[in-house]
């Protein structure tokens, strides 16, 4: 599973970093680091990343291929 996050689209708000540590990480700012690029969900990862996706209040998350 793939997952991009628009860096026009995150503003900052966490809440994907919440949900699945073990997928995304947050800058000094709050943005997402993947902002911009497209991630390698890690396998048993899937669940706490289609849930951050979900929780994204500005969809910046979407699946990606
Ligand atoms: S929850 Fe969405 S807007 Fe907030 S940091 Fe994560 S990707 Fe960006």
């Amino acid at each position: 599973m793939r997952m991009k996050v628009d860096e026009l689209l995150c503003t900052g708000h966490g809440r994907c970093a919440k949900f699945a540590p073990g997928v995304f990480t947050l800058d000094d700012a709050g943005f997402n680091t993947a902002a911009g690029e497209t991630v390698d969900v890690p396998a048993g990862q899937e669940d706490d990343a289609t849930k951050a996706m979900k929780a994204c209040p500005e969809r910046a998350i979407s699946l990606a291929d």
